[in-house]
């Protein structure tokens, strides 16, 4: 750290993200990346024209992305603002309502602690259920935002639909953003309790489900005076925060919604698969609607594991979290990923037994 960093941040902690070996040489399941092409359809929009319409900034309104979201979930354009990822709505969030503190799990996505600490915003962390399952009483007039990913980072535990909105119920005097990074592979999205809960902030992302993780989109979906208040921070930091050719790559992609869903369900039925073969091998698997499983050896640790699979060619993650750390999280990849990876796992158990 340089002698002219802030104090104010001195105590900040960046996130640390999962490794992007420049080589292709890793079968790379640690950062729930999409295995399967972008929309085809989507891709086609990339051409001379578009990349010509480089020359001038991007639209700051996203006008026809944010008219292909609205489509896709039923809601006006006024209730959606699309974003440079998701990651920076969720900032844009802690930015705009962050005044009051914020509630989050103890196991779940990283960046909301760094947010909150970039922000200078309080917060408190509740403890899950010791299956891993987020207690919902614990968040019922909670005097602070609640965030809470659903299905949940970290775990892929789902949380019905009636319990989020028993949350946003309990907090009418706070924002509540639940953010639905994963809720394409096999949850039911709160987008339309946004019509009917001023409080509401639902945000998500094309980068898991929709394989555009490399163009950075993503958007909130709220009432309109909560997305006109996500504008005020939005135009008072970067007016073009989603570039030209990502807005036209993700409304296509928005539109493409036969691919989007075959991919989906390839990833869901995967997924089925790597739960029971790590269950055959003795695994404790957490119940995941997301596109990865936590899963925890029956004689290797975390950090051992994911080395050890590491040095076999496949990239995990590991996190040190005491809670999860006996656990390695495994993204769904293709079906091959997936008996690579089984079959190296069964070898590593092989030479433990
Ligand atoms: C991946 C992820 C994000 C960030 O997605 P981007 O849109 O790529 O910034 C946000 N929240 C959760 C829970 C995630 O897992």
């Amino acid at each position: 750290m340089s002698e002219y960093f802030s104090q104010r941040l001195a105590e900040l902690k960046p996130y640390t993200a999962g490794e992007q070996p420049k080589d292709g040489r890793y079968i790379k399941l640690n950062t729930n990346e999409n295995p399967y092409f972008p929309s085809r359809y989507a891709v086609g929009k990339i051409d001379g024209a578009r990349l010509d319409g480089l020359r001038l900034y991007s639209d700051p309104d996203c006008e026809q992305l944010t008219t292909a979201i609205a489509r896709y979930y039923n809601v006006k354009p006024s209730n959606v603002l699309p974003s440079n990822g998701s990651d920076e709505a969720l900032a844009f969030c802690f930015a705009a309502f962050g005044d009051c503190g914020v509630v989050f799990p103890d196991v779940t996505y990283g960046f909301y602690k760094v947010f909150a600490r970039l922000f200078g915003v309080s917060y408190d962390e509740i403890p899950l259920d010791s299956d891993f399952s987020v207690r919902v009483d614990d968040y019922i007039g909670v005097g602070k935002i609640v965030v809470l990913a659903n299905p949940n980072a970290q775990t892929g535990m789902y949380l019905p639909l009636k319990e989020i909105e028993r949350i946003v119920a309990g907090n009418p005097d706070n924002v509540v953003i639940i953010d639905e990074a994963y809720i394409d592979f096999g949850g039911e999205s709160a987008a339309r309790l946004t019509e009917k809960y001023g409080n509401l902030i639902v945000v998500q992302t094309f980068s898991k489900s929709r394989s555009l993780a490399g163009a950075r989109v993503g958007y909130a979906i709220a009432c309109d005076a909560l997305i006109a208040d996500l504008q005020r921070v939005k135009f008072s930091f970067n007016p073009y925060n989603v570039n030209s050719l990502s807005c036209a790559l993700a409304s296509a992609a928005m539109d493409d919604k036969a691919y989007f869903e075959q991919c989906a369900a390839k990833i869901i039925a995967t997924r089925a698969d790597l739960t029971k073969g790590l269950l055959a091998l003795g695994y404790t698997v957490i119940p995941s609607s997301a596109n990865f499983v936590l899963a925890k050896s029956p004689e290797i640790g975390g950090a051992e594991l994911y080395a050890l699979l590491k040095k076999a060619g496949i990239l995990v993650r590991h996190f040190d979290d005491a809670r999860i750390a006996d656990y390695i999280r495994i993204t769904v990849g293709t079906d091959e990923q997936t008996a690579a990876l089984l079959k190296a796992v069964g070898e590593l158990e092989e030479k433990y037994a």
